[in-house]
């Protein structure tokens, strides 16, 4: 039986970040995963020439982010090449008015072209009402201190939008669904406004688009790499089945083939659900607190393409279609599952990383094409499909020219679950990230990454931390070294 000062479960980009910051601080550090390599959700897969995520990934901010601090802290910054989307394109956005006009906007090199921006919104620069209106709202935004901020954690992002009074339609949508939806994963009537305006702030300053030569799941198995480097051991194809307790405080894990390891701080990046009902188990939990958690509501999941092609297609790694009324409500999610409607007006990723250095085999890309849906692994892709090739006709036709797509591979719900964290209750397990940043469950009211049981903690997207997925788990990473750094100087 081996003892370590702290065993993480799960080397996601939550897991990973607090093993290999908890490894080069001197800490004796066990970090396993079910999976054959760090990454998580965003593991790099390398098949056929192809080196790429399952899922499309756009790493918000560009600049200033926490993925450096950490390979910085680690010193491993030189083993990760950094890509900026101010070098390869950021990406283009395509709004399609009420009359099925599509404008477009091209991202980054052209920012100081506002017409080009008032272009893609619809808006005519001599709309002089228009511009005043969408002025003040970004001034609003972008001005906003902390303080305000955190006032804005019980008002959806679409009620506080709206609350400001009018402002041209393509405005309203292009904020809600690049700064609600789009970042959150969730529709705009379920993420709290903070968290809008923080993304809003966020992206303005530092921008997006990053990226690392590799892939972003390679990032994570550099930064994993400490963990051995420093004495400890990471152990992947190893699911743990449970963890123990003993006294009333956390004592180790057991993995599905039995072995124990023995440690007083365990983190858990199995996700907050899961750890605290199939992990440990309910009974070892205050009945309040297994409510609460079981309550948490799941973000939204993607389905649809990914496409291999024979010659290059997109000129720039991210297109977003967005159609006027794409920043739909919950409830219009939830009918569409139910049979009762078609998906209609969805906004549509596009993307590839086969842009960048080294990701593909000359001339070829790989491109995913995806809209959002509900978080469960039964979801039938096949009305999403049909609506996402529709949408990507209208801006990259080419795509479907005779002999482009060599090879197509569907992306559904089912996928997400046996790269990330397990599916314990119906309807959950496909989220994109973990548990929304809505209401009630973002900001001050996240869960915690304490947990009631002592030495136990949560790490990843299901506990703290701000920001756009990846960037969001990293910082839940940061959050929980500190925490388990303190106590540990304490003890
Ligand atoms: C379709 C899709 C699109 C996305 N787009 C973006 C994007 O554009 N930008 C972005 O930044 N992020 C994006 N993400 C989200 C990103 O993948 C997540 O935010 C991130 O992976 C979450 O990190 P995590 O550490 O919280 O959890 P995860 O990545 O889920 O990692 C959890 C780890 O724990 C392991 N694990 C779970 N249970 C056990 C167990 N019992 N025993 C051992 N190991 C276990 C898993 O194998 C996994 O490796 C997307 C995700 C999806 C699915």
């Amino acid at each position: 039986m081996k003892k370590y000062d702290v065993i993480v479960i799960g080397a996601g980009p939550g897991g990973t970040t607090a093993a290999s910051l908890l490894a080069h601080s001197g800490k004796k550090v066990l970090l396993l995963d079910k999976n054959p390599k760090p990454g998580g959700r965003m593991m790099t897969i390398h098949k056929d020439g192809f080196s790429y995520e399952m899922f499309p990934i756009n790493c918000v901010p560009q600049h200033n982010s926490l993925f450096e601090k950490l390979s910085k802290t680690l010193g491993k910054q030189d083993e990760v090449k950094l890509i900026l989307g101010d070098d390869f394109g950021i990406g283009k956005l395509f709004y399609e008015n009420e009359n099925g006009k599509i404008t477009s906007w091209r991202m980054g090199y052209q920012f100081p072209g506002v017409l080009k921006i008032l272009g893609f919104l619809g808006v005519k620069p001599w709309h002089f009402k228009s511009l005043v209106q969408m002025a003040r709202v970004a001034g609003k935004l972008r001005s906003m201190r902390e303080e305000e901020i955190n006032e804005l954690y019980q008002i959806s992002a679409m009620e506080y939008l709206d609350s400001l009074g009018p402002m041209p339609a393509g405005f309203r949508t292009f904020l809600l669904a690049t700064f609600g939806e789009g970042a959150f994963e969730m529709p705009s009537d379920h993420v709290a406004a903070g968290e809008m305006v923080k993304m809003f702030q966020q992206t303005i300053a530092g921008s997006g688009g990053r990226y690392y030569e590799g892939g972003v799941g390679h990032f994570f198995e550099v930064m994993a790499s400490t963990v051995l480097e420093k004495g400890g051991d990471l152990q992947m194809n190893t699911r743990v089945k449970s963890i123990q307790i003993t006294n009333g405080k956390v004592s180790g894990v057991t993995t599905e083939s039995g072995e124990t390891y023995n440690a007083p701080v365990v983190i858990s990046n199995a996700g907050i659900r899961q750890t605290v009902v199939k992990l440990v188990g309910e009974e070892f939990f205050e009945k309040d607190y297994v409510e609460r958690i079981k309550a948490l509501e799941s973000n939204l999941a993607c389905v649809g393409y990914r496409y291999f092609t024979s010659r290059p297609v997109l000129t720039e790694p991210m297109n977003v279609l967005f159609p006027e009324g794409c920043a739909s409500k919950y409830e219009e999610f939830e009918a569409i599952e139910r049979g009762e409607s078609k998906p209609e007006r969805g906004y549509i990723y596009l993307g590839t990383t086969s842009l960048y250095p080294n990701m593909a085999p000359v001339g070829q890309q790989v491109i995913y094409a995806v809209v959002s849906c509900m978080p469960d692994p039964k979801v039938d892709p096949k009305c999403y499909l049909e609506y996402i090739e529709r949408g990507v006709r209208k801006i990259a036709p080419e795509l479907y020219e005779p002999g482009v797509i060599s090879r197509t591979e569907i992306m559904t719900t089912a996928i997400v679950p046996g790269l990330g964290n397990d599916a314990i209750f119906p309807g959950q397990g496909g989220e994109s990230y973990g548990i929304a940043n809505s209401l009630g469950q973002a900001g001050p009211q996240r869960p915690k990454a304490e947990t009631p049981i002592d030495g136990l903690y949560i790490v990843g997207n299901d506990a703290e931390g701000f920001g756009l997925g990846t960037h969001q788990a990293v910082d839940s990473g940061f959050k929980v070294y500190e925490k388990v750094m303190e106590r540990m100087e304490k003890a």
